[in-house]
């Protein structure tokens, strides 16, 4: 509920909610343009999932690309987003990312220590007309953790699945040389290694890499620069509700410590406080069922509740049915999934459903196959649905919790591991222990060795977009995401429809404004990240396409607030 304006405990120009990728881009920005601003979070740790994540974002024809030599525009980019996201965002919206998303760049490689580089990851959508093979998305430049001081400790850590064995940090480009077994990833591996063990004052004190990768090089980027402009983040300090002045937010109450706190904003409010995924209720309300958190690779602390004070306060809001899905395979007493990103591209595995068909391309982009455990066109039921491979698959590729077999062999997996993989010596054996149908699933198996011999799935047409082909077995043919499943023992894991975050949230402009039902602008609210409708619609359209946005729009909203000339 809103409250009015009246008697402040702290004044500053902006208030910013949260402290992923778009806030605290947000803020630097408007640090920049000359706003005192105040930045706070509710978790005792900075980054929220964005801190987490690969850190990656899909910005088309940036400076560095262009730099590089890639051949790229704005009016490609914009007719692919046109092509993938359709008409279910305002074009306006669209527009606005294609235009802003490289100047935010860099604006921030110039006033910042924010530092990207572009890499060979494919769009989604390569074929659409625009699509690009690579070079739209970028990863941050690694950082060491020192540059922080004390401020590290603080620092949310990367999610489990994006650090080898737990200690070895990886960059995007490391990581697929991992997985597609590419021409030097030994050494690769090795040098990794010896970076870590060498790092001895690190492991004196413990087991954390202090080589920031990914999500926790973009957040440690970040805070490295509010450090260095002495900018205040308040930790342990949830949003409660917006303070408003007649139809305009002035303000926001607070808890600081336990304290409640009245904070005025004399510019106005950005809300960057995530979305809805880890709030049970608000996910029956909206999503498609069932439903769980427990899918979520996502941190606990995003429960919606800047979404709600949005709607509390006659906000609209859109997409709240959708999420940024992916399958996710969950450990039962581990905290967060393992998200399938890229190991479904590997050959030698097949997603099932209880009548024991598949129902989908498995090394679609994981929006589609994630989705797909829903709204697939095969009447039996798919929640959950089961990855089925052979001996040879799990000797040489990873699957989420399971590493590939020559690094954990069957008799090293943690027990809670095993509790989740059912092995059999035959693939009607295994159709009995998981409890799908026999005659379906051995048809099935039958139908994928054959697809293996001849490379064509002519089914779900699996390897034939250039993006199955980027995380499939590079050495492998003649199809790189497909081959026979014969050699026993056969194993099956349950997987789920997963996500990374929800997509749906406030509705805004082309400036992040936030809008009432009737259309018009509520003065002095801004939501940025998965607290806004998101600008891609029901897609995925690249790798980055949730953080992208999330500074993109951070950065517009900031400049909207300041008067700063963007
Ligand atoms: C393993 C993994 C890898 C991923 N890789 C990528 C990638 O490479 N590229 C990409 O684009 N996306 C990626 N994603 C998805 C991406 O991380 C999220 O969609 C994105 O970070 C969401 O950004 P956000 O700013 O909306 O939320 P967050 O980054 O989660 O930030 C929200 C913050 O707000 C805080 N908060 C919540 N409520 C309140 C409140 N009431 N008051 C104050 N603070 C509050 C939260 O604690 C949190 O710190 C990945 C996700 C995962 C799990």
């Amino acid at each position: 509920m809103a409250v009015d304006a009246t008697g402040f405990d702290f004044e500053t120009d902006v208030l910013v909610v949260g402290s992923g990728g778009g806030a605290l881009t947000a803020a630097i920005t408007a640090h920049v343009g000359g706003a005192d601003v105040l930045t706070i979070e509710k978790s005792d740790q900075y980054g929220g999932t964005s801190a987490m994540s690969g850190g990656g974002i899909w910005i088309p024809a940036s400076h560095y690309a262009l730099a590089q030599g890639v051949e790229d525009s704005r009016d490609e980019a914009l007719s692919y987003l046109q092509h993938v996201v359709g008409d279910r965002v305002d074009p306006k919206r669209l527009a606005a990312y294609v235009d802003e998303a490289p100047r935010m760049l860099k604006f921030m490689a110039d006033n910042s220590r924010l530092e990207y580089s572009p890499v060979a990851y494919s769009d989604y959508y390569p074929e659409q007309p625009g699509g690009k093979q690579g070079y739209r998305t970028h990863e941050p430049v690694p950082m060491h953790a020192r540059k922080l001081g004390k401020l590290f400790e603080k620092l949310r850590p990367q999610h489990r699945q994006t650090v080898v064995q737990g200690r070895f940090s990886m960059t995007m480009a490391e990581g697929r040389s991992f997985l597609t077994q590419a021409d030097g990833w030994k050494t690769t591996l090795t040098k990794m290694m010896l970076g870590y063990y060498l790092d001895i004052p690190a492991r004196l004190k413990g087991k954390r890499t202090r080589r920031l990768t990914l999500g926790n090089a973009l957040i440690g980027r970040l805070m490295w620069t509010m450090q260095d402009r002495q900018m205040p983040l308040w930790l342990n300090t949830p949003f409660k509700e917006l303070i408003t002045d007649g139809d305009k937010v002035v303000g926001a109450v607070i808890e600081k410590d336990g304290t409640l706190m009245r904070i005025k904003a004399r510019k106005g409010v950005i809300m960057g406080a995530g979305g809805f995924e880890h709030n049970q209720k608000l996910r029956e309300r909206a999503l498609p069922q069932p439903t769980s958190p427990e899918w979520s690779g996502s941190q606990e602390n995003n429960t919606g509740d800047s979404i709600v004070a949005g709607e509390e306060l006659g906000a609209a809001t859109d997409l709240m049915d959708w999420a940024w899905w992916a399958p996710a395979i969950k450990v039962p007493g581990i905290d967060r999934p393992w998200v399938l990103f890229a190991e479904r591209s590997s050959p030698g595995l097949v997603m099932v459903n209880k009548a024991g068909r598949r129902f989908s391309n498995e090394a679609a982009p994981y929006l589609d196959n994630g989705h797909a455990l829903y709204s697939n066109d095969d009447d039996a039921p798919s929640v959950p649905a089961y990855i089925v491979f052979d001996a040879t698959f799990r000797k040489k590729y990873p699957l989420g919790p399971l590493p590939p077999g020559y690094a954990g062999p069957d008799a090293t997996l943690p027990r809670k591991v095993k509790e989740i993989l059912s092995i059999a010596d035959t693939v009607e054996e295994l159709a009995d222990k998981i409890g799908v149908d026999k005659a379906g699933w051995v048809e099935t198996i039958a139908k994928n060795n054959d697809y293996a011999a001849s490379g064509q799935d002519p089914d779900f047409h699996r390897g034939e977009s250039f993006y199955d082909q980027y995380y499939g077995d590079q050495r492998h043919g003649p199809n790189k995401c497909i081959a026979p499943i014969k050699d026993g023992p056969f194993y099956a894991v349950p997987v789920y429809p997963g996500d990374i975050g929800t997509k749906g949230g406030l509705l805004v402009d082309d400036k992040a404004r936030v809008l009432r039902t009737d259309g018009s602008v509520i003065d002095g609210l801004y939501a940025i990240g998965n607290t806004s409708a998101s600008v891609m619609g029901t897609t995925y359209p690249g790798a980055g396409v949730t953080i992208g946005p999330a500074m993109t729009f951070g950065y517009v909203a900031a400049n909207d607030l300041t008067g700063r000339n963007g």
